[in-house]
């Protein structure tokens, strides 16, 4: 991919941002865009996984800023693509697995409102920008990493299959049913405002909606609506 010229003469690569909530697809949307359109992957959300990673390997409480500092400053984050598998390292140390487990994804929540952790990982993500093109997936990548992105992409599609593979594993635990259920309609509420505002926010950063789509219809409007973007740029 050739490099486009911003207005002040400063060189910027060829970027396209997938936000969406967890459960939306996005993670996979960004594989296959990636792959077919040869632009680097950066998964955003495994960045914040390998610092509440280090967190709880560190026993780090989420108000010691002072020890999320320093853990910030030493983390070494690599994101790195072989045979089309996302590996992910911390440190030199594959921690894909690690990363994934139920533990670090209850707490990676708070550590990612933390100000100087989304700081120091939004400089990061830019900084990964600068040197390639890219197709980077997260939750704010189009309304405060990248506001300029060559493409903004929303995905919500799967908010309703979200909650129908809760509901199927909530039926299968008979046992707690009522009770669980009833926590995962108030998940599923809490989810759809999140969705509205993260919505809201992209619409107004000037982003589209992908939304109601079948996932192979969404990817091919996906990739068609990229492939548009940079034949606009050669031209
Ligand atoms: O997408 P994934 O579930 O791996 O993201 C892990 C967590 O990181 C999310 O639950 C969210 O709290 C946080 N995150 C974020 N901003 C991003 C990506 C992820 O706050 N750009």
């Amino acid at each position: 991919m050739k490099i486009k010229i911003s207005n002040g003469g400063e060189k910027m690569s060829f970027i396209v941002a997938i936000d969406g909530p967890a459960g939306s697809g996005k993670g996979t949307v960004a594989k296959l865009i990636g792959e077919r359109l040869n632009l680097t992957n950066i998964d955003t959300g495994a960045m914040f996984r390998c610092i509440a990673l280090q967190m709880q390997r560190e026993n780090v409480k989420l108000e010691d800023e002072e020890k999320i500092k320093e853990i910030l400053d030493k983390s070494n984050i690599e994101l790195k693509t072989n045979k089309g598998i996302l590996k992910v390292y911390l440190n030199g140390e594959d921690v894909s697995t690690a990363i994934r487990t139920e533990e670090v994804s209850n707490f990676v929540s708070p550590v990612s409102t933390i100000k100087i952790v989304r700081e120091k990982l939004l400089m990061l993500q830019r900084k990964i920008a600068e040197t390639q093109d890219v197709v980077m997936e997260g939750r704010d990548i189009g309304t405060a990493v990248f506001p300029n992105a060559n493409v903004k992409i929303f995905l919500v599609a799967s908010i309703e299959e979200r909650a129908k593979r809760r509901m199927k594993q909530l039926q299968e635990k008979e046992a707690q049913q009522r009770e669980e259920l009833m926590r995962a309609h108030s998940e599923l509420y809490t989810l759809q405002q999140q969705h509205r505002a993260l919505l809201t926010a992209h619409q107004m950063s000037g982003g589209n909606e992908a939304d109601r789509l079948k996932a192979k219809e969404q990817l091919t409007r996906i990739i068609a609506q990229v492939t548009r973007a940079m034949e606009a740029l050669k031209q």
